[in-house]
């Protein structure tokens, strides 16, 4: 058995950490709103709450599903009637939580989020020590086609391991193949992605999140420098650049950028509808304790308030 049991109370921290950022997101995603300040004021909130942020606060709205976080100098705002994904990561020593909520601004857009939360339900009442896998996907599907959208398929929950949000195993949100177990001990964050588009994302152009693929020397003394940095303050945990330039200024930006040219450093695209249509998604994540599946985030009671 690995040490989730032992680390328990870091996970349930670090959980802790990411509700209070989302919570906060509930007050502050409005009409207008800068994209920036949110993003920002969420990871000041996980660092007051003893946690770091496990990656870029990620706001994503309307088709874009996925991997959008304000970068440097950016300017967006929240259009009206928005359907806004706010999606937060916190980890204490390794140990993360990853969450997120969809807000809708327009009252059009609630069936879509009512079936991502149905989603979730779902997936959380699917998720036991010992079950395949592709049986929560199945479970995720059923939901979201009864409610009368797509699940997007290209889009799944992941097992997690500390510094390493994406640990091999995926939880699907549609039938799959058979995909593997979930096994006492795992953590697993799982994130229905529900759409009245096309069903699956496409990569857009740009990108501000970022990550370190490995920690060997390219032969420059102030890139090696840069990656040793990045390594210590990081780990394998993505990125943004807004960290990097607040850090460090052009200078810092500039190694970044040639460190992405020499592909040691991963950039990652934000992830759109292919069919245009507007996505919803809640995610919690879940610890499987011998016993019982422990949701260390409880997103959905968090809207209840
Ligand atoms: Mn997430
Ligand atoms: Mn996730």
């Amino acid at each position: 058995m690995r040490l989730v049991e032992e680390e328990r109370e870091k996970y349930l921290r670090a959980g802790e950490a990411a509700r209070c950022a989302l919570s906060r997101a509930l007050d502050m995603v409005e009409e207008g709103a800068s994209l920036y300040r949110v993003a920002e004021e969420l990871e000041g909130v996980i660092a007051k709450c003893g946690a770091s942020p496990a990656f870029p606060v990620n706001i994503s709205i309307n088709s874009v599903a996925a991997h959008y976080s304000p970068g440097v100098g950016d300017q967006s705002v929240i259009p009206r009637g928005a359907v806004v994904k706010v999606d937060v990561g916190a980890h204490v020593d390794g140990c993360i939580a990853d969450t997120a909520l969809t807000i809708s601004l327009d009252p059009r857009r609630e069936p879509l989020v009512e079936a991502a939360k149905r989603a979730l339900r779902a997936a959380l009442a699917a998720l036991k020590p010992g079950v395949e896998l592709s049986e929560v996907g199945a479970s995720v599907e059923s939901a979201v086609r009864a409610a009368g959208f797509k699940p997007i398929s290209n889009l799944s929950g992941h097992l997690m391991d500390k510094y390493t949000l994406h640990a091999g195993k995926h939880v699907p949100n549609v039938r799959s193949e058979p995909c593997g177990k979930a096994l006492v001990g795992e953590v697993y964050a799982v994130e229905p992605f529900v759409t009245d588009g096309a069903g699956y994302v496409v990569e857009a152009e740009g990108g501000t999140i970022y990550r370190l693929i490995g920690t060997r020397s390219v032969g420059d003394a102030a890139l090696d420098s840069a990656i040793k940095g990045l390594w210590s303050k990081y780990r394998g945990l993505p990125f943004s650049e807004r960290w990097v330039f607040s850090e460090g200024g052009e200078r810092a930006l500039s190694l970044l950028k040639e460190l992405v040219r020499l592909r040691r450093v991963y950039v990652y695209p934000p992830l759109v509808e292919a069919g245009g249509g507007f996505v919803a998604q809640f995610e919690d994540t879940v610890l499987l304790l011998p016993d019982r599946a422990l949701n260390t985030t409880r997103v959905l009671e968090l809207l209840k308030k």
